[in-house]
């Protein structure tokens, strides 16, 4: 998939920091290692995913599966859709160089909606962002209106399913205007000069952050 500039991961690094996101695309690999407790969590989400997909999507097509590499994975989805195939994990698109994977694409009532699985047992403004994006770039690609909603964990051994269309919707403008600006930031020679500051552990903290702080 090289028709990209930069993907849903960099544009949320980017929503945080506009360091984050040029050191994530052209210095990778000044990240701070994995701590074990943040590779849990990865894991749990994974976990989660995976079974709210087996319980919910059981013959879906899951791109990831099929694919042989990751390269394979745009031009696949759309042999997928031609196929008239209803559920789909992993469905990749790029619309205005921007790629994003969604969790699930699924048609219903002759509707596409994308849903962003979240093991959240709480709603946080970085999911809206995480899914307004994929609306964005989904609806670009295929040029047809979308609902849109996240699945979190209920606590209670179940999902807690919302529906987000209204919100992602209202975001499109600034969604437009970000993936602009984050180009233009892409393009520049150098490490933007942020200064460190709360942004640098909400709502995550940054990969960077080692780097960022080492000189203090
Ligand atoms: S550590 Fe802070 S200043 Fe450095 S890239 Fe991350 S968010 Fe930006």
């Amino acid at each position: 998939m090289s028709n990209y500039l930069f993907s849903k991961t960099a544009y949320i690094k980017g929503v945080q920091c506009d360091k984050h996101l040029y050191l994530y695309k052209h210095h990778y690999k000044l990240q701070d290692p994995l701590d074990p407790e943040t590779k849990a969590k990865f894991k749990g989400g994974h976990d989660f995913e995976d079974a709210y997909r087996a319980a919910n999507f059981p013959f879906a097509v899951d791109i990831e599966k099929i694919a042989k590499n990751r390269n394979d994975y745009q031009s696949l989805t759309q042999k997928v859709l031609q196929k008239q195939v209803a559920d789909v994990f992993e469905a990749t698109f790029v619309y205005q160089e921007v790629l994003v994977m969604n969790d699930v694409l699924t048609r219903s009532s002759g509707k596409w909606e994308i849903q962003e699985i979240k093991n959240s047992l709480e709603l946080k403004p970085t999911h809206i962002q995480d899914i307004a994006l994929q609306y964005f770039v989904t609806k670009g690609a295929l040029g047809q209106e979308l609902d849109a909603k996240l699945v979190l964990n209920d606590g209670a051994n179940a999902y807690n399913i919302i529906d987000v269309t209204a919100e992602v919707k209202a975001l499109q403008d600034i969604i437009a205007a970000n993936i602009q600006r984050f180009k233009n930031i892409l393009g520049q020679g150098s490490i933007p000069q942020i200064n460190i500051g709360s942004q640098c552990e909400v709502p995550y903290k940054c990969s960077f952050f080692g780097y960022c702080h080492k000189s203090l």
